[in-house]
C-alpha cells in the first residue's frame, strides 16, 4: 500500500520547489541573443540583484550551479600560493576549500563542529597570529545545509576587524539568500555567492557572485582569473560578454519572474515567512525528541537556520527507513544526512516557495512515518507546530 501519488511533495534543502509561474515563463522558443527581449531581461536582472544581495557593487550571473560560483569567487580573487582560511561548520566551507586547494591555493581550515556555529573568538585568535597578512581570504558560509547550522556573518566580520586583518570576506549564501536577511555591504562582506535553485525558487542551473569594491581591486592582479569565470571579460559592452558566450536564456526568464514573485513578497515578508515556517518545524521536532530517538543537530537555538532543519536519528532507529517511508509511502521527499551524518539523519528544507500546507504536509508525513516505523517519539509534535503557526499569524 501505498500513498504515494498525486502531487510529489519536494521537501529538500535544494533544488526546492520551483512555483508554476517560473516554470510557465520558461516555455518560449530560444531566441535572439544580440538583440530584443532577452537583453531587457539580463539588464533587469542584473539591476535587481544588487538588491536581494544588499550591496552596490556588482554581480555576475553563471550559466552553473553553487560550485561553479564558488570557484568564479576564488580565481577572481585569489593568486596561486595565497592562503585562505576556511570556517568549519559543516561540509560547505570545507568543500569550498577543497575546490580552492585544487586551484593551487594553500587551505587552513579553522577546525568547528557538526553542531554548532563557527566561534567568532577563535576565528579572531587565528588571525591575530597572522601577523604577515598571510591569510588573503576567510570562506565561510551563512548557512550550511549540511547541519542546518546559522552562522553569524556580521559577528565574523567583526573578528576579523578587531584581529585588524586585512583578508577578504568570502561568505557563501546559497542556502540563505532570500530566505533571511542578508546585508553585504552593512556586514562588510567582499565577495558573496548564491545559487538560483534555493531560495530563488529558479531551477538549477544559474550561480550569481556579488562582488565590492575591494574585492573587484584586488581582482586586477588575481592570476588565478579564467576567461569563463573573469569578472572583467564580462563587465564588457556586448550582451554575449555577461554570460562568456550564450546566455542561459530560458533559466534567465524563469529567474525574472522570480525576482518579480519575491520582490512582490517583499524580502521582508519572504524572511518572516521563513522564520515561522522554521520556528513550526523546530517546535514539532522538540515534541518527537521528547522520547530520545531523534534529536535537534544545532544545539543552540539561536544557531538554526530559517531555511532548513537537520534532525539526527539516534542508534539503532533507522533514518535510512524513515526517509524511504517519507518518499515511497506518502510522496514526500526529505534531504539525506551528508557529512558526517550520512546515513545518520534527515533534513527538513523549507527554503523557497513553501507555504504552510506544504509545510504541514511534511511535518504530518515525518510524525506519521515516526508512527509507523516504530520510532519513539513525544505526541503532538504537528499540533505544536499548528499552535505556533496561529499564535505568529494572527487572525
Ligand atoms: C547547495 C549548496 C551548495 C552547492 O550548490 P550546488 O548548486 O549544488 O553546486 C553550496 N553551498 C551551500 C551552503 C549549499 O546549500
Amino acid at each position: 500500500m501505498t500513498l504515494q501519488n498525486g502531487r510529489q511533495s519536494l521537501a529538500l534543502p535544494g533544488p526546492t520547489t520551483i512555483p508554476d509561474e517560473v516554470l510557465s515563463a520558461m516555455h518560449r522558443p530560444a531566441m535572439d541573443i544580440y538583440a530584443g527581449e532577452m537583453i531587457g531581461v539580463t539588464d533587469s536582472c542584473l539591476a535587481d540583484l544588487p538588491g536581494i544581495f544588499g550591496t552596490e557593487g556588482r554581480v555576475y550571473i553563471y550559466a552553473a550551479n553553487g560550485h561553479g560560483a564558488w570557484e568564479a569567487a576564488l580565481t577572481n580573487t585569489l593568486s596561486r600560493g595565497d592562503t585562505v582560511l576556511a570556517l568549519e561548520s559543516g561540509r560547505f566551507a570545507i568543500m569550498w576549500g577543497e575546490t580552492a586547494k585544487m586551484l593551487g591555493v594553500n587551505v587552513e581550515v579553522l577546525a568547528g563542529d557538526d553542531r554548532r556555529a563557527v566561534d567568532p573568538a577563535a576565528l579572531e585568535a587565528r588571525l591575530r597570529e597572522d601577523k604577515a597578512g598571510t591569510i588573503k581570504a576567510v570562506l565561510a558560509v551563512q548557512i550550511d545545509t549540511s547541519t542546518s547550522v546559522l552562522n553569524d556573518i556580521p559577528a565574523i566580520r567583526k573578528a576579523m576587524n578587531a584581529a585588524g586583518h586585512g583578508a577578504l570576506l568570502l561568505v557563501d549564501a546559497i542556502a540563505s539568500l532570500g530566505t533571511m536577511p542578508f546585508e553585504m555591504d552593512n556586514w562588510g562582506v567582499d565577495v558573496a555567492v548564491t545559487g538560483s535553485q534555493k531560495g530563488l525558487m529558479t531551477p538549477p542551473g544559474l550561480g550569481f557572485v556579488a562582488a565590492n569594491a575591494k574585492a573587484r581591486d584586488i581582482h586586477e592582479t588575481a592570476d588565478l582569473r579564467t576567461r569563463y569565470w573573469d569578472w572583467t571579460f564580462r563587465e564588457g559592452n556586448l550582451h554575449y560578454q555577461k554570460y562568456c558566450g550564450t546566455p542561459p536564456e530560458h533559466l534567465l526568464f524563469g529567474l525574472r519572474k522570480a525576482l518579480d514573485m519575491l520582490l512582490a513578497e517583499g524580502l521582508p515578508g519572504a524572511f518572516e515567512r521563513h522564520r515561522i515556517l522554521a520556528g513550526a518545524t523546530q517546535r514539532a521536532i522538540a515534541r518527537w525528541a521528547e522520547a530520545g530517538a531523534i534529536e535537534m543537530n544545532i544545539t543552540d537555538p539561536a544557531h538554526r537556520a530559517p531555511s532548513v532543519t537537520t534532525v539526527i536519528v539516534n542508534e539503532p532507529h533507522d533514518a535510512e527507513a524513515l526517509l524511504a517511508y517519507c518518499n515511497e509511502k506518502c510522496g514526500v521527499v526529505l534531504g539525506i544526512g551528508i557529512g558526517a551524518l550520512d546515513g545518520r539523519a534527515f533534513r527538513i528544507a523549507h527554503m523557497g516557495h513553501v507555504n504552510a500546507p506544504m509545510l504541514l504536509g511534511t511535518l504530518g508525513v515525518v510524525e506519521t512515518a515516526l508512527k509507523a516505523l516504530n520510532i519513539p517519539h513525544g505526541s503532538g509534535g504537528v499540533q505544536a507546530a499548528i499552535d505556533w503557526i496561529a499564535g505568529e499569524v494572527p487572525a
